[in-house]
Parts: C-alpha cells; structure tokens; sequence
C-alpha cells in the first residue's frame, strides 16, 4: 500500500473526506496528520490548500493531499472566503453563522457559493483542483447535519439546506466532491502508475 497524507485537522472534514473519496483509495493507505499547522498566508483556496499539502509532505516525507475551503457570499463581495473558519474570531460555527446571517439582515440578494481547493504535493510536483457548489443563504438555520455554513445554505436546485441533506446526498454534489473528484486521477496516476 501506498501511503498519503491528509493534512486536515478538522474532523468533520476528514470525515467527510474517506467517504468521498471511498473506492478511488483502492491502494492507497489514508493517514492522519498530526504535525504542525502552517500559517494559511495565501490569498486564494488553491494558495492556502497547496500551504497545508506542502507543510504536511515536508514534515512527513510523505505525498500529501490538502483541502482549503469557505463560503462566498455575492453580496459581501466574495467574503468571509478563505476566512470562513475564523469570520466571527472564535473559530466556532455557529457564532459564524450568526454573524453572517446579521450581516445579511434585510437583503434580498443572497446569492452564494461554496468553494474548496484540493491539493496534492509529491516530491517537488504540486497540483490543485477548485469545486464549486452555488446557493443561496437563508433566513434561518435548518437541519443538523453536516458542519460550518450548513444549516443556512440552500444549494441551487433544492427546497432544503445542505445541513438537510444525507450525508451521501452532499457528497454527491458538494464542493468539497467536486475538487477531490478532479484531484483524485492525478493522485492515482502519481502514486501508481
Ligand atoms: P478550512 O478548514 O480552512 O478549509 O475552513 C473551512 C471553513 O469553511 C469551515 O470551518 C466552514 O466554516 C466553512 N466550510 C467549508 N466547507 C463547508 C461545508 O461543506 N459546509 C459548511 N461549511 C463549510
């Protein structure tokens, strides 16, 4: 078996990563990352995603995938973006939440998309892939499921938020599917070919 890295802390989104990425491991051995958090200095996901692959990779020795991932709101001029983690400073969802939904107390134009960049560092080659899942913010939360901006998005196409939806529902269409489904040939092609 092949081993790679996931530099991610965040447990939900490992999580969510080994369901997503489910058959296309087939020999390739996931492993956890423990090592030290860079600074996210980038301007961009795909910036940040290749900071947190590049990190992981050099502490490990080891190939190493990465995600960096947010929530753009159109009528906030693409923010909170890459500081979707930290928008209300305490790191905790549902204070973000909270203060997007009062930023957007009031307007009518809500339009907004999810975003994650998933990276892949081997050696000294680096590639990145975007997805994207386009929706709407709502009033109000709903549903309990998923993780961060969930239970106030409505992704384009349906009456529920993604906190609505199943687990396997999400990462049919999610951003987060979306890039690891790009990334993922270029992984196996590196890794075992
Ligand atoms: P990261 O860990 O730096 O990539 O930060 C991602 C942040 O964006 C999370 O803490 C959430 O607030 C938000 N986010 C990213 N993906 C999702 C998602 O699938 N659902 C809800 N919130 C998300």
């Amino acid at each position: 078996m092949i081993q790679l890295v996931l530099a991610t802390h965040n447990a939900h989104k490992v999580g969510e990563l080994r369901r997503i990425l489910g058959d296309r491991l087939a020999g390739i051995e996931l492993i956890g990352y423990d090592g030290p958090e860079p600074i996210e200095d980038g301007e961009t996901f795909q910036e940040n995603a290749l900071i947190k692959a590049r990190a992981a990779a050099a502490h490990t020795a080891l190939p190493a995938l990465a995600d960096d991932s947010g929530i753009c709101v159109d009528a906030l001029g693409g923010a909170p973006g890459i500081n979707s983690a930290r928008f209300a400073g305490t790191r905790d969802d549902a204070d973000n939440v909270a203060l997007l939904l009062e930023k957007l107390s009031g307007r009518s134009d809500r339009a907004a998309h999810f975003a994650c960049a998933a990276a892949f560092v081997v050696g000294d080659r680096e590639f990145v892939e975007l997805g994207t899942w386009h929706g709407t913010v709502l009033d109000a939360p709903a549903g309990s499921g998923g993780f961060g901006y969930d239970p106030v998005f409505r992704p384009d196409g349906l009456t529920v938020s993604s906190a609505e939806l199943t687990p396997d529902e999400k990462n049919s269409m999610s951003h987060r599917a979306r890039a690891f489904a790009a990334i993922m040939p270029v992984v196996r092609e590196q890794l075992l070919s």
